[in-house]
């Protein structure tokens, strides 16, 4: 939860604007500050004070302890200018939180993480945990010195700066981060990156307890030299999803526990298999084999806990990573309306995919040391293979495109072909028709449908029987693609087809270049552009006809849902 700390009316005010926009997430604390203030540090992850920085540092300094557990606070001053993250910035959250309360609140956010504020990748920002000399690393990546970055395997984490050098071999030198799973002796100039690479396989007999299973894990974990924090989930025999034990080991780790069914894990070649417990479950094998599923390698087989009542087994096994891919719509234009999980998913991306305009509009979001594959128009082929090529690698890809990437977007042509291999994630984006719509008015209040008009990829026949389709079911109809210099006559062709089965006056929109500094929006007729031409219109432009019922309303185009209590 988030505590909100508020004294004062103004900050009363506003902590109940936060209260209003973020429903079941907030506690207000109201009260003397200290009382408040410490109550809200004890029991809330993240904290909003609506106090002095000052008199927030010099109540809550007693009962700061360790960065991975405290809560993350943001500071809010009176005339609600800043939104400063003072505590917890990055594992904390408070850094993202300060974004959001200034968001509702409109202040400005107030970030000092160095590495935030130069634009790269904290250590503690992969998401990952860390252990080693973290302080001395990390300062040494901010200073710009050099760092070496060592890791068997490429992980879908997002750019490196260029000061930090991926290598294949560790030597024994400082500043050096070390990607692995692996338990390794400390030493000062080595931070150590636990990527998510095992999988612990569980048994149990009924009623196991938690404490015995997570005794057994750490035991087996210890004994082949393997941490903990690399622990990806916890995985059992479906059967097993309800052993309270098991469910409460990885719920006290925070760990994920899948299950599977015993007709998949019996396929799963394990070095132990056993007949008794084949006859039990069905398989041969339930720690191994679920340790093991989906393509992992087994570092410690199964080994069974010692006491006389109940019984746990554990395995453990290597996966190696899955590169990812995100296909990320950009929206028409205008950077506010590209939404903040795309901008997100573009700082996590090392590698960034798309046609050479799209990757100018939001170069200045991307990490520092991203690599860009920028192509022009009409390599689509090229640009959705590179952008596979590099998530089967394991890289965190980006794949980008104008409106929703998967409105006549690079999105098909990226997982036509998919096998599986990677992650792939979806951003949708705001695509040109009801962008358009909303310049226009409300003319996709009725049934509505978009029909390209290229025909470099689509036989014309084709198109033209959609538009004919569109035109007898009385559809209000947006046109993508409607006309090019070699492409002029297909949008006449369409219009005369639209024009044969709904009224001469139907509204017809010509949005060009919407939300860009050229955008323009013209409301005419279907009769007005038959007769005029539609010489003006060309690949920036989306053109939106009305239905049978659409009309103007005070300059406006509206299509009306038919609602009874208008008349
Ligand atoms: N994926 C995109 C569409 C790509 S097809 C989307 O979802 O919006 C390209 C066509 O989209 C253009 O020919 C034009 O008809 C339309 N379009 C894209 N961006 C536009 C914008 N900003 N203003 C008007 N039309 C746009």
């Amino acid at each position: 939860m988030i505590g909100l700390v508020a004294i004062t009316g103004a900050g009363k005010g506003a902590a109940q604007e936060l209260a209003n926009a973020w429903p079941g997430e907030t506690i207000l604390y109201e009260g003397p500050a200290t009382q408040s203030l410490s109550a809200a540090f004890a029991q809330c992850s993240q904290v909003v004070a609506f106090l002095a920085a000052g008199a927030v540092i010099r109540i809550v300094a007693p009962q700061i302890k360790d960065k991975r557990t405290d809560p993350a606070i943001v500071c809010v001053d009176e005339a609600r200018r800043f939104a400063v993250s003072l505590l917890g910035g990055h594992l904390g959250g408070a850094n993202a939180l300060a974004e959001r309360v200034a968001d509702v609140l409109g202040a400005r956010p107030i970030i000092t993480t160095a590495s935030d504020a130069v634009g790269f990748t904290g250590l503690d920002q992969l998401g990952w945990p860390i252990e080693g000399d973290i302080a001395g690393v990390g300062r040494a990546m901010l200073d710009g010195e050099s760092v070496d970055f060592h890791s068997e395997h490429i992980w879908p984490i997002s750019a490196l700066p260029a000061n930090v050098v991926v290598t294949t071999e560790l030597t024994s030198g400082v500043n050096q981060v070390l990607v692995t799973d692996r338990l390794v002796d400390p030493r000062p100039g080595l931070a150590l990156l636990r990527p998510p690479s095992l999988v612990i396989g569980v048994g149990a007999s009924r009623g196991v307890s938690a404490d015995e299973v997570l005794e057994l894990i750490d035991t087996v974990l210890a004994d082949a030299q393997l941490s903990v924090h690399s622990v990806r989930h916890l995985a059992t025999i479906d059967v097993k999803a309800d052993e309270v034990g098991l469910i409460e080991a990885a719920k006290r780790r925070g760990w994920a526990l899948l299950t599977y069914p015993a007709s998949a894990l019996a396929e799963v070649a394990v070095p132990n298999p056993s007949q008794r417990v084949m006859k039990e479950v069905g398989t041969a094998s339930v720690a191994e084999a679920s340790a093991l599923i989906g393509g992992g390698t087994l570092l410690a087989g199964k080994s069974r806990s010692a006491r006389d009542v109940s019984m746990a087994t554990a395995a453990v096994a290597r996966h190696a990573p899955r590169g990812r891919l995100a296909i990320i719509g950009l929206g028409p234009g205008a950077r506010d309306l590209l939404t903040p999980r795309a901008k997100e998913e573009l700082r996590r991306a090392s590698v960034v995919v798309g046609l050479d305009q799209y990757v100018e509009q939001i170069e200045d979001l991307l990490r520092p040391g991203t690599q860009v594959f920028a192509t022009s128009l009409g390599n689509e082929e090229e640009r959705a293979r590179s952008a596979i090529l590099e998530a089967k690698k394991g890289y965190a890809v980006a794949l980008i495109g104008s409106g929703d990437a998967g409105v006549y977007g690079m999105a098909s042509p990226a997982l036509e072909d998919f096998d599986g291999t990677f992650e792939v994630v979806g951003v949708p984006g705001i695509t040109a028709a009801t962008a358009a719509a909303s310049l226009l008015g409300a003319p996709m209040g009725h049934d509505h449908c978009s029909i390209s008009l290229s025909d470099l990829h689509t036989p014309w026949s084709v198109i033209e029987g959609r538009i004919r389709a569109a035109a007898t079911g009385d559809f209000v109809v947006s046109f993508y693609n409607p006309r090019s210099k070699g492409r002029d006559w297909q949008l006449d062709s369409a219009l005369a087809i639209l024009a044969e089965h709904r009224p001469a006056s139907t509204p017809v929109g010509l949005v060009r270049a919407v939300s860009r500094s050229s955008e323009s929006v013209t409301l005419t007729t279907l009769a007005e552009l038959i007769s005029i031409g539609t010489a003006a219109v060309d690949m920036f432009t989306l053109v939106l006809v009305g239905s049978s019922s659409s009309r103007l309303v005070a300059g406006r185009m509206v299509t009306p849902r038919g609602y009874g209590w208008k008349s």
